[in-house]
């Protein structure tokens, strides 16, 4: 605490992310990054864009990223906003749609990013107890809401709703914007984007950090009707209007055209996540369905705190949140093949002694 702060700071919870520590040889499971590299095209064109061409302003619009975003996507450009890592779009589309009178309402396991934002904006909110299961039940939202967020897969779980379960989330709400946020819908979970076009109160969100592997270039987007976009481009227009500088537009752009890197990568992390939920199940944990490349899963006799600890002590990092519901879970990040084979042979060793 410093005397100089502003009351709303004095009151915030930052999120805390995982951590990145600079230790060699670490088995990183932990962050959910992606295990293989960018688009050697989206290197290549960075590269290109290296020059005195940085002594000028990026466009504030990114107009050819949100352009070759809308055509992958089959929508117009006016219904695309894109922003510095879709934490940042997330952010803007709290402060642009989700303040009203009404409380917020999102699942009560879910990314842990969303009551930060309530905090940071004095956005009022309720949560949404998950089933059991940590399924999602839409009739479980019913009744007025100021907006609705959900994370579709879901983090941390991995658990995805089917397209026409979100539709009927969204239309039973006209009265609030509902946000899906997509981060990792492309390894396995069905887009709420084709349904853009029927509902002006549906805002999707996705992210090039996970299944484009451009963590480190911070590009994230909102797809929804011209009226929504709008909402967000005013709030980033009040905040930064060069969200996305040269390089990042540019590696954006070519990951995007990059379609065979894109599919054959996303292909292996799915492949790898079947291989590692099954050897995982042989060690006696419990696996939650992902459809993300994510998975969560309990040990039917081993404390995760403690495992996650004896873990960092063999240098595999995975995460754990000392939190209700989930405390006894580890979140662990697929990794290629070699990395969750490893993760499999430390496990296989902490389990063969006994407990602590
Ligand atoms: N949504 C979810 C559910 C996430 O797990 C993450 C990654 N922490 C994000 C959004 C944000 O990703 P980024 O800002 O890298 O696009």
């Amino acid at each position: 605490m410093n005397r100089y702060w502003s009351p709303v700071v004095r009151t915030l919870t930052p999120y805390v992310p995982g951590e990145q520590p600079k230790i060699d040889h670490l088995i990183k499971l932990n962050t959910n990054e992606n295990p293989y590299p960018p688009s050697p095209a989206a290197i290549e064109a960075m590269r290109r864009e290296l020059g005195d061409g940085l002594r000028l302003y990026p466009d504030p619009q990114s107009t050819r990223l949100r352009r070759a975003i809308a055509q992958a996507n089959g929508v117009a450009p006016e219904c695309v906003f894109v922003g510095n890592g879709s934490d940042e779009v997330l952010a803007h589309a709290f402060l642009g749609l989700m303040k009203h009178e009404a409380a917020l309402r999102f699942p009560d396991v879910t990314y842990s990013f969303y009551p930060v934002y309530c905090g940071l904006y004095g956005i009022d909110y309720r949560t949404v107890s998950l089933r059991e299961d940590f399924s999602l039940a839409v009739d479980d939202f019913a009744g007025p809401c100021g907006g609705i967020v959900i994370a579709n897969p879901n983090a941390p779980t991995g658990r995805a709703l089917a397209r026409a379960e979100v539709e009927r989330l969204v239309a039973a709400h006209p009265e609030c914007v509902v946000l899906v946020d997509e981060a990792y819908v492309d390894f396995g979970g069905e887009s709420s984007v084709p349904l853009v076009e029927r509902y002006p109160n549906l805002l999707v969100s996705q992210t090039l950090s996970k299944s484009r592997s451009l963590a480190g270039l911070r590009v994230g987007l909102a797809i929804g009707q011209p009226g929504l976009i709008e909402a967000l481009e005013r709030v980033k227009d009040s905040f930064n209007s060069y969200p996305l500088d040269r390089l990042a537009i540019a590696g954006a752009v070519a990951a995007y055209e990059d379609v065979e890197h894109f599919e054959r990568t996303r292909a292996a992390v799915i492949a790898s996540r079947e291989r590692l939920a099954g050897e995982l199940a042989g060690l006696g944990f419990s696996v939650l369905p992902s459809a993300a490349k994510i998975m969560f899963a309990r040990h039917r006799s081993r404390d995760a705190a403690r495992l996650q600890a004896a873990l960092r002590e063999r240098r595999v990092l995975v995460r754990h949140f000392p939190k209700p519901r989930i405390d006894q879970y580890l979140r662990i990040t697929v990794g290629t093949d070699a990395e969750c084979t490893a993760l499999v042979d430390a496990l296989r060793e902490i389990l063969a002694t006994a407990a602590s």
